[in-house]
This record gives C-alpha cells, structure tokens and sequence, in this order.
C-alpha cells in the first residue's frame, strides 16, 4: 500500500535554509551533538576542519576535479520514455546517481570526507556500513588516495552481503565483524564510535548518512548538494523550467536532502521523501520513522525513532537493507514539521513491483532502496497529466540486489503481476 502526501502548505519566506543547522547542530528541536564527553572533543575538532575547508577555494576546486575525474560527475538527467508511456501520465525523469563510480551516490560524502580527513592529517579511515553500499565507497577512497582503512560491518550483514565484504576487501579494506545485537548497522556504528574514541590522533569517521552528531547531518547534506545543484541546472537548461514533483528514498536521508536542498525555496515544486514500508506498519515490520516513530534520541542525535514505549530501540525491517535504520536524519524532520517536505512510503512489494518495472522498460536494474522512490513516483505520475514533470533520484544501481530479487521473485511464484 502506499499513502498518499498531502498537498504542500508551507512558509519558507522565514527559513534561512543556510542557517542550519545552527551552531549547536541544531535544526530546530532535532539534531544536535548527544554524545559522551570523549567524544565531543574530536566532533568539535571535525566541524572546524570542515568550517575551515568549506571556505577554502582550494578543498573545493580539489574536490569537483575528484567527483568528476574519480567519481564520474556530472551524472545525466534521463528522460524515461518508455516506462512514462507505460505508467501513462506525467513525464519521469531519472537522476542517474547510479551510474557513479561504485554504484550510488555514497561516493560523494566518501570523497568529500576522505579529503577532509587528509587536511586534518589523519591516515587511517574507519566507516560503518549496513548493505557494504558506503563501505564499498569508502574503501575504493582510501584505496585511491592511499590511508588504510577499516569497516565495520553487524556480522549478520557480513554473512547477507558476501560479496560485497569480498569487494572491500579486494579495495584494501580491513572488514570487522561485529557480533553483538542484532549484528547489524546500529551495532557497527556503536563500534566505529569506539574505534575512534580510542584512535582519535590519526583516525577520522566517516559517517555514512544524513545522520549522527554534528557536524555529520550538515556536512553529509553539503557533500551530496551536487546532486540537486546539477539537476536544478540540467532542467533549466533541458527544459527551460523545473520539475512538478522530486521524488527520493529516504534511509538516514542523505540522498534525498542533497536532492532536495537547491529546491527547497521553490515553492512550485513539491518535494517527496518515500520511507521504507516493509511487510506492514506493525511495530518491528518496517522502517516508516514517520509512521510510528517518536522524538527520541540515537547515536548522538534527537530525531524522529522507532521505538517501543519504554525508548527500547525497534527492531526494523525492510527488503532494502539501506532503508533498514530506526531513526531518520534531523534535517527531514525539520522540514516535515514546516510541510516543505512530504513524506510518504512504499512496502516491500510495492518497491519488487518498481524493480522489475523499471528494469524491464528501460533495461536500468534499481537498487532496491531507490525503487522505494520510484513505486511512489510511478503512482503520482499516473495521477498527473502529461505535460507535468516527476523527477526521481536514482540513488543507486540495482546489481547488487539481483540475487535477492530472484530469491523473492521465487519463492512466490504467484508474484510478480504479469507486467
Ligand atoms: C545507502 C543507500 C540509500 C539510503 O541512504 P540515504 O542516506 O537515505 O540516501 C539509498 N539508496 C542507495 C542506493 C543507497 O546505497
């Protein structure tokens, strides 16, 4: 099932979007730095760095030579032709973040704090990584520019996601297992923090998402602005006028804020973020934060949580392990509470259904967390005329998840529809 977004009803005309966070990480009542003491002393050590580089010509001019030379930038703007004739309704473009060198837009926070990290004198790189997506970024990184590098990785994904461990370490990555919990992201990211708590001299953390203590949020948005920068000028010079709607998965929310942030002072385009549905809305079967979540604090910030009514964290699910997190970036909740970003959701099915479809009419395979985004596309373009424009985020490429499809494909035989 998906729900539908209600209509736009927003006053940006207040909101300095440059001013967020403010000084203390904060986007209005979420984010924020909640951390132990010994951590605070490296976060605030990172936001100078990185306040320093920011104004720095030269770390920008050094950084776009990257994204394009290493990365693959700038990505194409794709008419869908096919699949909007399909659908039959509003014309669907695609953001090919997917065509990026390792296969989604993670590499562009992975460049970006790699050369930070460079600046600040630190050789060694540790990451978190859930699906192995932002742990195959960072590793193909440090391999390029030479710094070791370590992965933390829930033992269980280890096991789920084979091949991927395999990558990493082909790129020169150490991969730790981490067998606490439920083996998976949240525990990997409480052994990261570890990590660097202990090796803060020569060691920087590169988060993988629109997430955590600040500086991360900010910082992770600033890293994937190219992504809406590009599309905002590929539809100007394209078309001459921007997109009706922009539609992006939404995991800790890094892709979706770097897609969204060029437009969000224009007013005419409506912004979606599409959340995980998993099996249903039941406690523990879906990563839907909006649905179901509270205000509550994780991993070093206050955002919207999964979480029973003691604060115990929920266990989540989805058929997109990078969807799969109980709390979402501060940022959306910031802009939810103002009704600049809508947010809706799309199950399991709903995204198997986007997979095949997309693959199908237009031979590009989705990665499983970006069909979230294009099942609720393919449902607002067919309720817009044709001369409307959706435009979808394609964060990332689907050959990753083909084994998995078919191992779902087949055990029930009556699914999918008949195309
Ligand atoms: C990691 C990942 C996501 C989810 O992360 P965000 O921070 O929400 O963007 C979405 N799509 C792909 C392809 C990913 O690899």
């Amino acid at each position: 099932m998906i729900n539908s977004a209600n209509q736009p009803n927003f006053n940006l005309k207040k909101i300095d979007r440059f001013s967020l966070p403010d000084i203390k990480g904060r986007f209005g009542p979420y984010g924020g730095s909640f951390v132990p003491e010994t951590l605070s002393n490296p976060l605030n050590e990172l936001n100078e760095a990185y306040l320093a580089a920011k104004k720095d010509p030269n770390f920008k001019e050094k950084l776009s030579f990257l994204l394009q030379s290493f990365a693959g930038r700038p990505t194409e703007l794709y008419y869908a032709e096919r699949l909007s004739q399909e659908i039959g309704g509003a014309k669907i473009y695609l953001k090919r973040e997917d065509l990026l060198h390792t296969g989604a837009h993670k590499i562009n926070n992975a460049l970006g704090q790699a050369l930070l990290a460079i600046r600040m004198g630190k050789r060694r790189i540790i990451a978190e990584t859930g699906a192995g997506q932002h742990g195959i970024a960072t590793a193909s990184v440090c391999a390029h520019f030479g710094l070791e590098c370590v992965i933390y990785m829930g033992a269980e994904d280890m096991r789920r996601q084979a091949l991927n461990v395999f990558r990493m370490r082909l790129s020169g990555a150490e991969v730790r297992g981490v067998e606490t919990g439920s083996k998976t992201l949240k525990e990997a990211i409480n052994e990261a923090m570890r990590d660097w708590v202990t090796n803060i001299n020569d060691t920087h953390y590169i988060l993988g998402s629109a997430l955590g203590a600040h500086p991360y949020p900010g910082m992770v948005r600033d890293f994937h602005r190219v992504i809406g920068e590009e599309t905002k000028n590929q539809f100007l010079k394209l078309q001459e006028k921007l997109p009706d709607e922009m539609i992006a998965c939404v995991g800790g929310g890094s892709n979706a804020i770097g897609f969204f942030f060029d437009f969000l002072e224009e007013e005419d385009v409506r912004l979606i973020g599409v959340e995980a549905g998993g099996r249903s809305l039941e406690e523990g079967e879906h990563a839907a934060r909006f649905e179901g979540g509270k205000l509550g604090v994780l991993q070093g910030c206050k955002t919207w949580i999964l979480q029973n009514k003691d604060g115990q964290i929920n266990q989540t699910h989805s058929v997109s392990a990078g969807l799969d997190y109980a709390a979402i970036g501060p940022e959306h909740a910031f802009y939810r509470d103002r009704n600049r970003i809508e947010y809706a959701h799309a199950n399991d099915d709903d995204a198997l259904n986007a997979f095949q479809l997309l693959s199908s009419k237009e031979g590009i395979l989705p990665a499983l967390e970006t069909s979230h985004g294009l099942a609720y596309a393919f449902r607002r373009a067919s309720e817009l005329t044709s001369d409307k424009v959706v435009c979808v985020n394609l964060s990332g490429r689907g050959d990753k998840d083909a084994m998995e499809v078919a191992r779902l494909l087949n055990k029930d035989r009556t699914f999918p529809r008949p195309l």
